[in-house]
């Protein structure tokens, strides 16, 4: 049997417990071997500045999964450059890891918007995709197009209502963020001084 590989995508600006938490709760509903987090260059439907930068994210992301053997950095991405699409990236890992099967996870927000990501119907021949229910985000596979139905399994996540913005927004308002992030990544995010003054810093 092929190897079941997870991809979760994401900006990751900063990498969260929402995202470790997801990560190993698809690898047990999924029947995941692995999951990669692969850090997006710069995802086509986000406008906002972004805080880190991609080396920043990239090394967020290895201080959180370092502990995990199950847990990987996929750079493909990041490497590429440019704006990242999911045909590209399903292509390009296919054809270099023909022995894989990937299983693309999707947070609950973000399953109903995959009907719009350039050359959807492409990306669902080349991999599955897993979406995790996320607090405030309700999901049907009904509301799904016909093709996608078939492509798509979906699985409860506990509610863990944290994302990066509200990470962001904290440390810009001098709040804490501990427990929402893990301790190296706490630590980096405060050496660096990263979010604080969002305007002026970059
Ligand atoms: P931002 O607030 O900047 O949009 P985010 O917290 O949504 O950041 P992303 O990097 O955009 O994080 O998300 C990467 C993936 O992780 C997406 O599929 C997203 O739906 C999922 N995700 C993010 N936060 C959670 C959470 N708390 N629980 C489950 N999935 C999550
Ligand atoms: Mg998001």
């Amino acid at each position: 049997m092929k190897r079941r590989v997870g991809l979760m995508g994401g900006t990751f600006d900063p990498v969260h417990v929402g995202h470790l938490v997801a990560a190993e709760r698809a690898i047990e509903a999924g029947g995941l071997d692995e999951v990669r987090f692969m850090p997006t260059f710069r995802p086509p439907h986000k406008s906002s500045r972004l805080g880190g930068t991609p080396e920043e994210r990239r090394e967020m992301v290895e201080l959180a999964i370092q502990d995990n053997p199950r847990f990987r950095l996929e750079t493909i991405e990041l490497d590429r450059g440019g704006v990242s699409y999911a045909v590209e990236t399903a292509a390009a890992l296919s054809a270099r890891e023909p022995d894989r099967e990937f299983v693309w996870i999707v947070g609950g927000d973000m399953v109903l918007y995959l009907p719009q990501w350039h050359r959807i119907e492409d990306v669902a021949a080349q991999v599955t995709f897993l979406g995790l229910t996320r607090p405030g985000y309700p999901v049907a596979i009904e509301q799904l197009p016909p093709y996608l139905r078939t492509r798509v399994t979906l699985a409860d996540m506990p509610a863990l209502d944290v994302s990066s913005t509200d990470i962001r927004e904290r440390r810009e308002r001098g709040l804490s963020i501990r427990y929402v992030v893990t301790e190296p990544v706490r630590r980096y995010i405060e050496e660096r001084g990263l979010y604080v003054h969002a305007d002026e810093h970059r």
